[in-house]
């Protein structure tokens, strides 16, 4: 009996698919509800900062007088709890991973709003 079932064994290793993929040569499929990673569009964000207090890794950094929104990748535990918080549709779970990285610099991403036009104050002349 035993001995049946570790001939089997061998025989599916042996002959069997194997259990991991070639990549890159053989792409990563993606399922509807994959947890890749972060994204942000910028332009729908408050810069409230709500996603960066509620984020349990301390992965999101927000700052208001800036414009800026920042996260750390290698941070992220892709939990999506910053896309269920943010009110205003700005975060999403895309399917695509992160690529892989040995430079450790290229791990944070930095997103920037579009800074207003400085208010030019008007200049009464005396008549
Ligand atoms: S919660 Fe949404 S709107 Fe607020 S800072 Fe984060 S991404 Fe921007
Ligand atoms: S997915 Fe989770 S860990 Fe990643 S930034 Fe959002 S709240 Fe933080």
């Amino acid at each position: 009996m035993g001995f049946n079932v570790i001939g089997k064994t061998i025989m599916k290793s042996l002959f069997g698919k194997p259990a991991t993929a070639m990549y890159p040569i053989v792409k990563n499929e993606f399922y509807p509800n994959t947890r890749g990673r972060i994204e942000n569009d910028i332009t729908l964000c408050n810069y409230c900062g709500l996603c960066g207090r509620r984020c349990p890794a301390g992965a999101i950094e927000v700052s208001k007088p800036e414009k800026k929104w920042e996260i750390d990748r290698t941070r992220c535990i892709v939990c999506n709890f910053c896309v269920q918080v943010c009110a205003r549709n700005a975060l999403s779970t895309e399917r695509h991973y992160t690529t892989p990285m040995t430079d450790k610099s290229k791990r944070i991403t930095t997103l920037y709003g579009e800074k207003e036009e400085p208010v030019k104050e008007k200049v009464q002349e005396n008549a």
